[in-house]
Order: structure tokens, then C-alpha cells, then sequence
């Protein structure tokens, strides 16, 4: 992993602003800038592990937490019961662009089917 600072740690940092929707002591959760559904909210572990395999190996009950926030989101939002989807794109073919694994909750709409 790369020690370069990635725009996460500058949200978390509150040094670039974001639309914060839920706070714990170890996760963020904030509204995704180009949002690819009505409800597009990232959820981010405030430690940083690359992705989400490497958050698997080195520290399951944090994955539990982003998990469990990112449910906690979905009720906040309103879609927990109309249904939502959680992403963890993993490296370049996934489309990965931010280096800090962080869990995308989707829904508010019918969502697509996808895969290419
Ligand atoms: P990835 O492509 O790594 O799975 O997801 C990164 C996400 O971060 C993208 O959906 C992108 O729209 C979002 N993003 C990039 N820059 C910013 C930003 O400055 N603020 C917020 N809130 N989201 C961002």
C-alpha cells in the first residue's frame, strides 16, 4: 500500500468538506459527489487498509462495523426495506479509483443489473 494520503483521510480529517450522513468512532459515511443512484452514500473505515481483502485479514470486526453502519445508513436513508445494494469494488478491473476501502450503498431506485 502506498503512504500517499488518499482523499479519504482528508474527509475524515474534515479537511475537504462532505455531506456526512452517520458517525461512529471507527466509520464515516458520507454522500458519493457523482452519485450512481438516488441514495449513493460511501461508507469508510477511519483506518486505512487498501481494500476490502486486506480489511478481511487484518481487522474482521472493523469489516462487521462498516457492514453494520452501512445498514444503519440504509435504514437512515429510507431504503432498508424497499432494498439497497453494498459494493466493494477491489482493484483496477472493478473500477477502484480511491485506495481506501470503503463500502458504496446504493439504492433508492429499481437498480440494474450489472457486471461490464
Ligand atoms: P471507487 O471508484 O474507488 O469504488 O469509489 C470512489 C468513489 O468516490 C466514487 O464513486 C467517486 O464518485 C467518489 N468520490 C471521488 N471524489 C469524491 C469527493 O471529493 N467527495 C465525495 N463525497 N466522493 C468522492
Amino acid at each position: 500500500m502506498s503512504d500517499a494520503e488518499t482523499l479519504f483521510e482528508k474527509i475524515i480529517a474534515r479537511e475537504i468538506p462532505a455531506d456526512v450522513v452517520h458517525e461512529t468512532d471507527r466509520t464515516i459515511a458520507f454522500r458519493d459527489i457523482n452519485p450512481q443512484a438516488r441514495v449513493h452514500v460511501l461508507v469508510v473505515p477511519k483506518t486505512r487498509y487498501r481494500h476490502v481483502a486486506e480489511l478481511t485479514e487484518a481487522d474482521p470486526a472493523l469489516l462487521a462495523e462498516v457492514l453494520g453502519t452501512a445498514a444503519t445508513v440504509a435504514r437512515l436513508e429510507g431504503i432498508a426495506e424497499s432494498g439497497y445494494r453494498v459494493v466493494f469494488n477491489t482493484e483496477s478491473d472493478a473500477g477502484q479509483t480511491v485506495f481506501h476501502v470503503h463500502a458504496h450503498v446504493l439504492g433508492g431506485e429499481q437498480l440494474g443489473f450489472f457486471g461490464s
